[in-house]
């Protein structure tokens, strides 16, 4: 039902920066640990995404596009389980209903891939090709089927804006992994697996290395690390400011604010302070489940996080303040 997948697609797919992040976190799960990222204009005509990871058998390929046909979950008692980025499989089927989508993809164990084109949520062919494991997206023309879509989109510059911002959003949640960007055949980023601190400063440059202190507290509930940014580091702009709760990226005000209260006093008012903090905690206290991009989460025990977080930051922050 491809008008079902065009409403869907709705709330997946509002630009290509959101075809982007689905693409990625597709490609974290399937445990890819090399993430080539290739656009055109701002990934208006072009979004392609490589990756090394598992693969998918001809079967699976087909399947990928089907709505709901998640392979990451299998009964609802797993969604308080959930440790992979996608769960509710609904992008494939959601940017297939509104591009021109070619798959590429092949199984390690497998001699010959698979490659499918689908437009507008109808297959139009599908054959055996000889591919390297992993997998390649390409997905052309994004909304050439809804004009109103279409049009709506900004300039390529602030279309680019939104990409960059999901890309690094990534690319902080999983130093461990090598991801590149090429805009226009200009290479944008080429970020080489490593340490979370080697990734700040490849995404924002070196003078952020002498500006950061690490955070670390750990309780029986969750785990609390990552980098601030020291107090006269602080800026006049919001935007370097991320929370990852189990490598997910999401906002929460109320941790923000938990992060800006331990900084209480050491910056000026209406300043942000730079934060990178991966929050890890057992998927059964929180519920991701509650938009579809999302990047929303509720925990059980709020007051419990919060306290952790500004226990962490203070005693960061504190280190600059003896
Ligand atoms: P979800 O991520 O929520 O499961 P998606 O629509 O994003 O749903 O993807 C559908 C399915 O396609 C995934 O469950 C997975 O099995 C498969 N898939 C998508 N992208 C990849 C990839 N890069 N490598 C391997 N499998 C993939
Ligand atoms: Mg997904």
């Amino acid at each position: 039902d491809s008008i079902a997948n065009q409403i869907a697609a709705g709330e997946v797919v509002q630009r290509p920066a959101s075809v982007v992040k689905e693409l990625l976190e597709n490609s974290i799960d399937a445990q890819a640990t090399q993430i080539q990222v290739i656009l055109r204009e701002a990934g208006r005509t072009l979004i392609q995404i490589i990756d090394n990871g598992i693969g998918m058998s001809q079967t699976d390929a087909r399947l990928s596009f089907e709505r709901h046909a998640t392979s990451k979950i299998r009964k609802s008692d797993d969604l308080f389980k959930i440790r992979t980025m996608g769960f509710r499989g609904e992008a494939l089927a959601s940017i297939a209903a509104i591009a021109q989508v070619e798959l590429k993809t092949k199984k390690e164990e497998d001699e010959l891939g698979t490659l499918i084109r689908i437009e507008a949520s109808e297959i139009k062919s599908q054959e055996t090709v000889a591919c390297p494991t992993g997998t390649s997206f390409s997905i052309k023309n994004l909304f050439f089927n809804v004009p109103a879509r279409r049009n709506f989109l900004k300039s390529n510059s602030v279309e680019m804006r939104h990409v960059l911002d999901e890309f690094q959003r990534i690319a902080l949640a999983h130093p461990e992994v090598a991801l590149s960007l090429y805009h226009n055949d200009t290479e944008i980023f080429n970020l080489q697996s490593g340490k979370l601190v080697r990734r700040i400063v490849d995404i924002y440059g070196k003078s952020y290395r002498e500006q950061l202190a690490s955070c670390q507290e750990e309780t029986s509930y969750i785990n609390v690390r990552g980098y601030i940014g020291k107090p006269e580091f602080a800026r006049k702009t919001r935007g370097e400011q991320y929370f990852f709760v189990n490598q997910r990226f999401i906002r929460h005000s109320y941790m923000h604010h938990a992060v800006i209260t331990a900084f209480d006093g050491t910056i000026p008012e209406g300043s942000h302070p730079f934060y990178v903090l991966f929050i890890d905690i057992d998927p059964a206290h929180i519920d991701i489940n509650i938009h579809p991009t999302k990047t929303e989460i509720k925990f059980d025990d709020e007051r419990s996080v919060y306290a952790i977080i500004m226990a962490a930051v203070k005693k960061a922050v504190g280190v600059y303040n003896l």
